[in-house]
């Protein structure tokens, strides 16, 4: 054998070990075709590698072994940064920005508008009529239909879903914070405060944290939210708040999440609302100790869409779904806020190769049950070019399973385990060209396009139907 031969029999062992550990990490994801994908590649591997011994096809495993290596090489050609990703929010600028008014959320719409109440006169007969229709048979519908409808139910994981639901609420009041009385005001140099403030947001809990100015462009233009029954709010301008934010994200289990659209998904999207609660009031209590005002973002109280004040604070890009995709985590993530006028030193928007992967990926789009996701470029929307997600099919469906779906959370490739295959791929898929043009299709030849929700431990287990006189 003589050396070239050699090589290619190392390069043939390196690659049957790369695909035991794809096959061992695939089984533990619950990624069946992954898995028989890894097992066809180690097949492959070890009947080049026989090959190598046989001199009528020798020439020709060097060669394929060759293609390889020159693709390998082709990996580390850098990509360009995305320009736009690195200016955050304002990269995808295209025209006026419009703010956007929470009265026309679809949260809003079915919370605060009550038939028959002058509000939802106001806003039917005035404001958007076009929606009134559409809007009455969700109504008829119910707004989430049944909870857990589609795992019949289940009662465990929806009294998980509603205890940590019922959270919030208690904090809501405690939103908005003026600094305490007779506290004196911090004196922190701007680093040394943004140090404190972010060692102290992942001590308490979060799993990723970042700072920014509040872009006035992006916040709320009206109140739609009613909370507390405070009908007064409803319309009123939101301005006045405080300049600085502090962006921080909690993770999703992927183990939760992997059920999508069961039960155990929206138990976990549900506990991590009341964490965000939690942690986002206790940091914004913590601004008015400090002589500074402090106002919490979670699910009791928005004032400004929170993905690109994500974006902003360098957490991650938004991706085709629309929702913000972080390193290490994904899709599988909440995000939660506190403003501030504490002056703070800022991050830097960061590039993770989102944009440029989800042009070719679209799983998201293609396993989206209800079509709410596009599948073609971006549009422009309220002055940013943006994929535009179709808010009212997507909460339809909603209703129909009685969960958050999640379905474009779990599928995402972004958003699967942090191990060390997959942190390779990201780390690829941020600074290579070839990367972020290739690994979309080979990430659908490999795992496929279609989602199945996978098992989940026994503990979160759901049971669709049970028999007569069966328990759980
Ligand atoms: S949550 Fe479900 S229905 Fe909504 S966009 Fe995602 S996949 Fe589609
Ligand atoms: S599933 Fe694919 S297209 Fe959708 S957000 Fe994730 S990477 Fe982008």
């Amino acid at each position: 054998m003589n050396i070239l031969s050699g090589l290619v029999l190392i390069a043939d062992l390196i690659a049957i070990a790369a695909c035991l550990y794809f096959v061992f990490e695939s089984k533990k994801e619950q990624e069946a075709r992954a898995v028989r994908n890894g097992l066809a590649g180690l097949l492959i591997c070890l009947v080049l590698g026989i090959g190598l011994f046989i001199p009528v096809v020798k020439m020709g495993v060097i060669l394929i072994f060759i293609l390889g290596f020159i693709f390998g090489l082709s990996l580390f050609i850098p990509a360009r940064p995305n320009e736009k990703a690195l200016k955050g929010a304002k990269g995808y600028l295209v025209g006026n920005p419009v703010r956007f008014d929470e009265r026309d959320t679809v949260f809003s719409r079915f919370r605060s508008l009550i038939p028959g109440s002058k509000l939802y006169d106001t806003y039917y007969s005035k404001l958007h009529p076009e929606k009134k229709d559409l809007d009455a048979k969700r109504r008829e519908k119910g707004f989430i239909g049944n909870p857990g409808s589609i795992d019949n139910e289940y009662q465990p994981n929806i009294a998980m879903m509603h205890a940590s639901f019922d959270i919030p609420p208690f904090l809501g009041h405690y939103a908005f914070n003026d600094p305490e009385p007779d506290v004196p005001r911090a004196q922190l140099s701007a680093k040394k405060a943004a140090d404190i403030v972010k060692h102290l947001t992942l001590h308490i809990g979060a799993d990723m944290v970042g700072i920014c100015k509040v872009d006035p462009d992006l916040v709320y233009s009206h109140r739609g939210e009613i909370h507390y029954d405070r009908q007064d709010d409803w319309g009123k301008e939101i301005k006045d708040l405080p300049s600085y934010a502090v962006v921080f994200l909690t993770e999703m289990n992927h183990g939760h999440v992997i059920s999508a659209p069961h039960t155990p998904t929206v138990a976990e999207s549900a506990h991590l609302y009341a964490r965000g609660a939690y942690l986002s009031t206790l940091l914004a209590r913590w601004f008015s100790y400090m002589g500074y005002r402090g106002v919490a973002e979670h699910t009791r109280n928005y004032n400004i869409p929170l993905p690109p004040l994500a974006v902003n604070a360098g957490l991650g890009e938004v991706g085709r779904q629309g929702y913000l995709v972080a390193p290490n985590m994904g899709a599988r993530c909440r995000i939660f806020a506190v403003l501030t006028d504490m002056p703070l030193v800022v991050d830097k928007p960061i590039c993770l190769g989102v944009e440029e992967f989800c042009r070719a990926c679209k799983k998201c789009a293609d396993s989206c049950p209800s079509k709410s996701i596009p599948q073609g470029k971006k549009i422009v929307y309220n002055g940013y070019s943006k994929w535009k997600l179709d808010e009212d099919s997507c909460y339809g469906y909603w209703s129909k399973v009685g969960t958050d779906c999640s379905i474009c959370m779990a599928i995402c490739p972004f958003s699967r385990p942090n191990t060390l295959l997959h942190k390779i791929v990201r780390l690829f898929v941020a600074r290579s060209k070839v990367a972020q043009i290739v690994f979309p299709h080979i990430d659908n030849f490999l795992y496929g396009k279609r989602w199945r929700p996978r098992k989940v431990v026994p503990w979160l287990d759901y049971r669709k139907k049970l028999d007569k006189n069966e328990v759980y």
